[in-house]
């Protein structure tokens, strides 16, 4: 099973595939994620792609791909994936499908969850983030019990650089003028479902299992 999870930056696309991925026992698969550690790490990939990701531009469809059909031959993945932020452009989206055809295998559902801009920008200022396990947190919705310490593994928190007011204000038009139309590819296929993103993180994670048609009380 092949599940994208589609929203603009602040949307939770993070927090709520990592829940689904727990809830389906699929592997949840961050193309940010891989290239925050990729650049963490200082490898060739993470230096081609970190002036794109601070920013907030796209890294270039081949370094993306690359790294994400890599992943996606690792064991954890042939269960099946939680897509989090991939594909972010019609090409990426078209060289997935031709990757999942040969094997046999198909994007199952696209989830687009939806959030208001207001609520975008106060989300994505106030977030935290993992430097060891990315685990995302918000000051006031999901803090941390100890300031500035994870809670999952004891990770040092910080802030994003590309979460500051002015960037995150070109990763919505990024996300308007690149992304977006990924949404009527998918439509067309009658595999997207929209779903309302704003709300406690329980309640949004109750809605993406019921349009997966997955829901459990
Ligand atoms: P995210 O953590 O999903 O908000 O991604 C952070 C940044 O990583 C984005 O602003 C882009 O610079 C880069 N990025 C993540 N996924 C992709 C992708 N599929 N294509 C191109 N760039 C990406």
């Amino acid at each position: 099973m092949v599940v994208v999870l589609m929203g603009p930056p602040g949307a939770g696309k993070g927090t709520q595939a990592a829940r689904l991925a727990e809830r389906l026992g699929l592997a949840h698969v961050a193309s940010g994620d891989l290239l925050r550690e990729a650049i963490a790490a200082g490898t060739s990939l993470g230096r081609q792609a970190q002036v794109y990701v601070e920013r907030g531009e796209l890294v270039p469809d081949d370094v993306v791909v690359g790294m994400i059909l890599e992943r996606l031959g690792q064991p954890d993945c042939q269960a099946g994936v939680i897509l989090d932020g991939f594909p972010r452009t019609l090409a990426q989206a078209e060289v997935l499908d031709k990757a999942l055809a040969s094997r046999s295998g198909q994007v199952n559902a696209a989830l687009e969850l939806d959030v208001p801009a207001g609520v975008i920008l106060e989300r994505l200022t106030r977030r935290r983030i993992c430097r060891d396990c990315q685990a995302p947190y918000h000051l006031e919705h999901n803090p941390p019990a100890r300031s500035d310490i994870c809670d999952r593994c004891g990770g040092e928190l910080y802030q994003r650089e590309d979460d500051t007011e002015e960037t995150v204000g070109h990763r919505l038009q990024v996300y308007a003028e690149r992304t977006a139309p990924l949404l009527a590819y998918y439509r067309q296929r009658g595999i997207l479902r929209r779903v309302d993103g704003a709300g406690e993180v329980d309640e949004v994670a109750e809605r993406l299992a019921r349009a997966l048609g997955t829901g459990a009380a």
